[in-house]
């Protein structure tokens, strides 16, 4: 393990995705070559005299050799100079948006962005005085014209939660540069397997690392991934500062659950082709949004961006509300659950779970929409599980 976050050696481009999520960051452990990374379980390093300690590490909140592994990958599952991880996603949001903003400034974001983020700006950063401008990311000129001379970030996620928009991420790129503002793109849905959004001109890439990175939904974390070095010891500087860290073990169980993530998402990817194929068949289905049908309408950019297109499906229900409901509660194999991205399929119905703290704002989600998590079981389980709950309603 080297003693500073960074690509070290296993850096992307030399190593195939799979690779790099069992061995970069994850060298065999200098003390005793423990080949798997040790849960490094401790606030603070002995000194053999004032000021002399082993890399950056003389206080746990700055530097964690566990969390250094953890973050080593994934700066190189996204390609990038630095990654700096949080103790949740929105941690990470939050240390951005306080890094790159101050009062005064404006951001453009998603008009269908993760309720949790649509809250920590609206309730949060607007109080402190940030403006901001929800916007459809999947219009770049819409996006062009939300832009001000205080613009400093365009905010997208791609694919969105829960409405599963595309956004094109090198047009916006494009467009954030020539105003001077930064592009973040919040990669959660497709994690580093599906698309790299640095290779595509974006700064940083937000991950909710509970979600497919993770992916066995037994723990919270959170991590940003920059290119430029610079925005990387900011973010740095802002993590010790603010102090949202990981423990060991989160960041121990993140990174074992990242070793299977190339063949956990094509798992994904495969079962949520199964599944949509069912729910398109389905009369009491009003529509289906996947970003892998040609008559999604963002199928073309999702289609040059990622490599599939995974394993979140959202329906809007022909009998409504009651419809959705009735689906939530009417699957055995599919748990009715916030969260998503785990092994485990999931499903909800975001207008009064998920994205509830966007009710009644300009974000509010179709009340009959219903969010499905597709897990890795098997695709036979969770097409008979559909078939039996859409029958029953
Ligand atoms: N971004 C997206 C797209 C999410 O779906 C979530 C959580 O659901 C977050 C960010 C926030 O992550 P966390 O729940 O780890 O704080």
């Amino acid at each position: 393990m080297a003693d500073v976050a960074g690509p070290g050696p296993w850096t992307a481009g030399e190593w195939g995705l799979d690779t790099l999520a069992i061995h970069a960051g994850q060298d065999p452990d200098p003390a005793y070559r423990a080949v798997a990374v040790p849960v490094y379980q401790t606030s603070t390093y002995a000194q053999p005299e004032v000021g002399q300690h082993v890399g950056p590490y003389d206080y746990a909140r700055s530097a964690n050799p566990t969390r250094t592994a953890l973050e080593q990958c994934l700066a190189a599952l996204e390609g990038g100079s630095r990654a700096v991880a949080f103790s949740s996603g929105l941690a990470a949001e939050d240390a951005l948006l306080r890094a790159l903003l101050k009062p005064g400034d404006h951001l453009v974001i998603p008009d269908d962005a993760y309720g949790g983020t649509y809250r920590l700006i609206d309730k949060v950063l607007a109080p402190w005085g940030v403006a901001y401008s929800p916007v459809a990311v999947s219009d770049v000129e819409a996006v062009r014209a939300a832009l001000r001379t205080e613009t400093k970030v365009v905010w997208v996620e791609t694919p969105t939660n829960p409405l599963l928009g595309i956004a094109d991420i090198r047009a916006l790129a494009d467009v954030a540069h020539e105003a001077g503002a930064l592009l973040v793109v919040d990669s959660t849905f497709a994690s580093p397997a599906l698309q790299n959004p640095l290779a595509l001109g974006a700064d940083v890439v937000v991950h909710s690392t509970t979600k497919y990175l993770g992916g066995h939904s037994d723990v919270v974390g959170g991590a940003l991934v920059v290119a430029d070095p610079e925005l990387g010891e900011r973010l740095v500087f802002h993590q010790n500062s603010m102090g949202a860290v990981p423990g060991p073990w989160d960041c121990w169980l993140t990174l074992r659950g990242i070793k299977t993530l190339g063949i956990r998402m094509e798992r994904h990817c495969a079962n949520a082709r199964r599944v949509v194929e069912v729910l398109q068949r389905s009369d009491s289905v009003r529509e289906v949004r996947w970003p892998g049908l040609p008559s999604h309408p963002g199928h073309e950019v999702a289609t040059r961006q990622m490599r599939d297109f995974g394993g979140m499906v959202s329906v809007r229900m022909a009998g409504g509300v009651d419809a959705a409901l009735a689906l939530c509660r009417g699957t055995h194999v599919f748990t009715l659950a916030e969260s998503l991205g785990g092994v485990e399929s999931l499903i909800e119905l975001p207008a009064r779970m998920t994205h509830a703290s966007v009710s009644g704002s300009a974000l509010e989600v179709p009340a009959d929409l219903v969010r499905l998590s597709v897990g890795i079981e098997s695709a036979d389980d969770l097409v008979s599980d559909l078939e039996r709950a859409l029958a029953s309603l």
